[in-house]
């Protein structure tokens, strides 16, 4: 697909960010590219038409930026996945490990509904642990997650792209 080219151009590398010897994936340059940004949501359309998806789970917080336009195209509902003390009604979280220390996922209660098929949406899947985290949390509610769709992976994680056997569908690898 010509289109990838461009999405993986568009992205931003960034040393040492946000602390020394990341390399930082930075989607706010695709962003700015209105052309590129709609080539990558088209791709994700183009795959999720006809799947019937229900329900669009988006990671706060870039997951917040292409899920919502997927949802709308789809016409699914959209669900906020979001870090700790953000939601205020009845909620489950899910924590998961990072590198250093721990991190958690909420979602509202009531948000999905047994057996709803569900489309889980971030900019970027490392080790996988933070995708897992949101798979668990809609699963623990009644969801079926159909599968997991992010803008980039790194490749030297390649093997857990597939997490708790839900495929993970990935636009580019990371430079
Ligand atoms: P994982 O849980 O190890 O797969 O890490 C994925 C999470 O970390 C996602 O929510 C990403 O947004 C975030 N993340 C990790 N590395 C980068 C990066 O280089 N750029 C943007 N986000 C990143």
């Amino acid at each position: 697909d010509p289109r990838l080219q461009g999405i993986s151009d568009a992205i931003r590398v960034v040393p040492h960010f946000p602390k020394p010897g990341i390399m930082f994936n930075d989607i706010t340059t695709l962003l700015l590219r209105p052309a590129v940004f709609k080539d990558a949501v088209d791709i994700f359309l183009e795959r999720y038409r006809g799947m019937a998806i229900d329900a669009v789970a988006g990671i706060e917080a870039r997951g917040f930026i292409f899920g919502p336009a997927i949802a709308l195209a789809l016409g699914a509902k959209f669900i906020p996945l979001r870090k700790p003390r953000k939601l205020p009604g009845e909620k489950i979280s899910e924590k998961y490990v990072l590198e250093y220390g721990t991190d958690c996922l909420e979602m509202h209660v009531g948000a999905i509904e047994p057996g709803e098929r569900v489309l889980i949406v971030d900019d970027l899947v490392a080790t996988g642990g933070t995708l897992s985290a949101a798979i668990r949390l809609l699963e623990r509610a009644g969801g079926n997650v159909v599968e997991c769709a992010c803008l980039i992976g790194l490749p030297k994680f390649k093997d857990f792209y597939k997490l708790n056997g839900k495929p993970v569908y990935v636009l580019v690898e990371s430079r």
